[in-house]
């Protein structure tokens, strides 16, 4: 469920208008809705509720400070994967102790960094980071709290370039070898262990493979316990998917995925985190665009927008479905028709969907893709040389441009000329 819906003809973010913000910011942008962040984090804290628990927003699935302060506020940690998100974690006010620092490549200056300013702990993803965190740490005269991320070798029924946790993956260590790796770390100087960690992939949409992972974390927790470990948290990672159009049915709730946590970890007495992103972001945010063209080809119409892949990728990187809906609601007795929609950027990949019934475009004319708030923004590129896309927060009828649109000048003024040219 979100807040975007149409009032009085015009669809509108809460009770601001999609097309007056369009107006005053321009097309390609990002909007989104505070109230849907509340909603989607407060359902995960409902879920959680009775347990030691902290949802660390998965920060990579939409990095303006301004969403990152918005869901600190609501009292969330933050899941961080480079150097760059614990700084914006950190400038948006979030301690350090409110923040995991995962990811497979983490650099000896990017732990320098955590370590100084402080970190709940870091998800180590193999005994080479873990012998390099160690030096570090003990250099630095610090101790690093740390899980290891194990691979569960569980396929996650997603598409395959969003799996983490089947062992052909580069994510984690086996977990066939965890109980070799803990007792390394427990030999380490500068390393504590507080407990283990398992992500398995992103846009799910079965609880079974989740289960599955828990279940074998489960009993690793109590062998590692058995072998004198002190395992006191347990990170889930995130991955629970979103509805993005109809044909993708209803993915678990965050209150079906809370009750099988508890089903399957509650009796271990471990602090649990998640990792949300998709599911905290992903259906409060829309990039709204304008129709350039609709181009009559040799056996289809194109629809040509004037956002493009570098604003909104998925659908090139992962052919992601996204719903797209008129700004100004259509009168019921208005025909559809089919279109491809296309981007203005010159890559076949540029395209948002092939043979979509809609109604039937004009040019000028807004629309907007659902569900684009997760991992849209924040993956948007300069190709093509296209300003970055803006960003807009709503919040009931206020809003603001949390990051405006950059201007050729700008964007042209980075580059610099060699003397010998
Ligand atoms: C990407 C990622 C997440 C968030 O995944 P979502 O599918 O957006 O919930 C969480 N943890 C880790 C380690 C990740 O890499």
């Amino acid at each position: 469920m979100d807040y975007f819906s149409y009032k009085g003809g015009i669809l509108h973010a809460e009770d601001a208008s999609i097309k007056e913000i369009a107006k005053e910011v321009g097309t390609p942008f990002y909007v989104y809705s505070t109230a849907t962040l509340r909603r989607h984090f407060d359902l995960f804290e409902s879920a959680l509720s009775g347990i030691d628990h902290l949802i660390c927003y998965a920060v990579k699935a939409a990095s303006n400070q301004a969403i990152l302060k918005t869901l600190a506020n609501f009292g969330a940690g933050m899941d961080v994967v480079s150097g760059g998100e614990y700084k914006r974690a950190r400038e948006a006010g979030v301690e350090g102790r409110q923040i995991v620092f995962s990811g497979v490549g983490k650099t000896g200056a990017e732990m320098k960094l955590a370590l100084s300013e402080g970190v709940r702990q870091f998800n180590v993803e193999s005994e080479e980071e873990l012998q390099v965190l160690s030096e570090i740490a003990n250099n630095m005269n610090k101790v690093a709290p740390i899980t290891v991320r194990v691979n569960p070798d569980v396929d996650a029924k997603t598409h395959e370039k969003i799996a983490t946790g089947k062992a052909e993956n580069k994510f984690g260590i086996p977990i066939s070898r965890a109980r070799e790796v803990y007792a390394k770390a427990a030999s380490l100087p500068g390393i504590q262990v507080v407990g283990i960690d398992v992500h398995i992939g992103s846009q799910l949409t079965q609880l079974l493979p989740f289960e599955e992972a828990y279940k074998k974390l489960a009993d690793l927790t109590e062998m590692l316990r058995s072998d004198g470990h002190e395992i006191k948290r347990l990170d889930l990672g995130g991955g629970l998917g979103i509805p993005y159009g109809s044909k993708d049915g209803s993915p678990p709730t965050p209150k079906e995925y809370g009750q099988m946590i508890k089903r399957v970890l509650g009796h271990l007495n471990c602090e649990i985190e998640i990792e949300p992103g998709r599911l905290l972001v992903g259906n409060a945010g829309l990039l709204v665009t304008e129709v350039i063209y609709v181009k009559k080809g040799h056996d289809r119409e194109f629809l040509i927008l004037d956002a493009a892949m570098n604003d909104l990728l998925r659908p090139a990187l992962y052919e992601a479905y996204h719903d797209i809906v008129p700004v100004l609601q259509p009168s019921v007795n208005q025909k559809n028709t089919v279109y491809d929609v296309v981007g203005p950027v010159c890559e076949t990949g540029d395209t948002f969907a092939k043979s979509r019934a809609m109604h039937i475009c004009k040019p000028g004319e807004l629309v907007a893709f659902r569900s684009a708030g997760a991992y849209g923004a924040a993956m948007a590129s300069e190709y093509n040389t296209r300003p970055l896309v803006p960003e807009v927060l709503v919040n009931n009828s206020d809003y603001l441009a949390i990051r405006e649109r950059p201007t050729l000048d700008e964007i042209i003024a980075r580059d610099k000329i060699p003397n010998w040219l």
